[in-house]
């Protein structure tokens, strides 16, 4: 199970919270506002599932915070990239999962 000791190790993406199949995890705000998970060991069955979608202990960042692997895209429609706070990239997954009947 997560388990977040050193603040440095999370970087509070929520990914742990959402896969939880026991909704053991929840998320505590620290004093400068940013959200912790906390693991309720009662409800926790030792699935392994928070541990495996973990960006961080699962080194996503290929463990170079200096020269992270990073992917970049944005909408080709500009009037979405203007309507959109991030580039679009959501609009474009929404609407492909859609067509797909998602
Ligand atoms: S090990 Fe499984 S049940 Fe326990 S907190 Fe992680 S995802 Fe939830
Ligand atoms: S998945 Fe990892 S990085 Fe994301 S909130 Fe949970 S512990 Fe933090």
């Amino acid at each position: 199970m997560i388990n977040t000791t050193n603040k440095v190790d999370c970087c509070g993406c929520n990914a742990c919270g959402d896969i939880c199949p026991k909704d053991a995890i929840t998320f505590e705000t620290d004093i400068e506002g940013f959200w912790y998970p906390k693991v309720d060991r009662d409800k926790c069955i030792d699935c392994g599932l928070c541990e495996k979608t973990c960006p961080i202990t699962n080194k996503l960042d290929n463990g170079n915070y200096q020269k992270p692997k990073v992917v970049i895209a944005n909408h080709k429609n500009i009037e979405v990239r203007f309507d959109s706070t991030s580039g679009g990239m959501f609009t474009a997954f929404a609407d492909t999962i859609y067509k797909e009947n998602g």
